[in-house]
């Protein structure tokens, strides 16, 4: 049943997510359907925002915000996902957040936020990557589900100071890209707020080093060799072999891409 109709003479407006109807041809019992989810377009704020970053290399206009969506998979795992090119929030976020760039409250960690699944758009629109792809290979090698020895899960964990010392933009994967551009915009633009959050103290060591692998993206975005190349390398490759938990299991517990 639609929670809200108006009719507009030839046409009507349905604000549901989910109604029923009935074949013209074959009359009976109203069947359920499913409507696609509410979204909307990015505001000016979170357009100007974006563009501190990333430029003119995304075509704002044609991302949008949706309400949840992806079979719930937002709202289960309470994370954005962000796999075609539109930012799927949970539904409770996006009736919470009309605009990242507003006055909210944990305004620099929802801003962080924003900034990483704009990298997702990034990855999508300006580098022609399937991050859904990604996403699920990442899943597949427990990237969403298995952390590191500091506690941070897989798939995002990186250490520009240690392990991944001496490596470009492009080994890095969708996500350690994602928090790579993300954490740069944090200490460059809420340096105060991140130097009074004890769990984020650690990311000012590595600013000089995020800025260096971040050279040729913040001077050109649209520089195809910044392209995630993670799926290619060896210790990937490794990876999967030694990893034999199957898909179904895999699919089952991806939390976010
Ligand atoms: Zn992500």
């Amino acid at each position: 049943m639609a929670d809200k109709i108006e009719t507009h003479g030839t046409y009507m407006t349905v604000t549901t997510e989910e109604a029923t109807t009935v074949l013209i041809n074959s009359p009976g019992k109203p069947f359920p359907v499913r409507l696609p989810p509410k979204s909307r377009k990015l505001t000016s704020g979170e357009i100007a925002l974006a563009r501190l970053i990333f430029k003119e290399s995304i075509p704002y206009e044609k991302v949008r915000i949706v309400r949840g969506g992806l079979l719930g998979i937002p709202d289960n795992s309470r994370n954005a996902m962000t796999p075609f090119g539109e930012i799927h929030l949970p539904i409770k976020v996006y009736d919470v957040i009309k605009d990242f760039s507003g006055p909210l409250t944990n305004k620099e960690d929802n801003q962080r936020w924003f900034i990483h699944e704009m990298t997702h758009i990034w990855q999508y629109f300006a580098m022609d990557l399937s991050v859904a792809c990604r996403g699920v290979r990442l899943a597949s090698i427990g990237g969403y589900t298995e952390r590191d020895t500091s506690g941070r899960l897989m798939a995002y964990a990186y250490d520009l100071l240690g392990i991944d010392r001496g490596k470009e933009f492009k080994d890095f994967n969708i996500e350690q890209q994602a928090d790579i551009v993300c954490h740069c915009y944090l200490v460059k633009y809420h340096a105060n707020y991140v130097s009074q959050e004890p769990q984020l103290r650690n990311l000012i060591s590595q600013q000089s080093r995020r800025e260096y692998v971040l050279r040729d993206f913040l001077r050109n975005p649209l520089d195809r060799k910044l392209k995630s190349e993670e799926w290619t390398t060896k210790i990937h490759h490794q990876r999967e072999k030694e990893n034999n938990r199957i898909w179904y299991e895999a699919m089952t517990k991806v939390r976010t891409f």
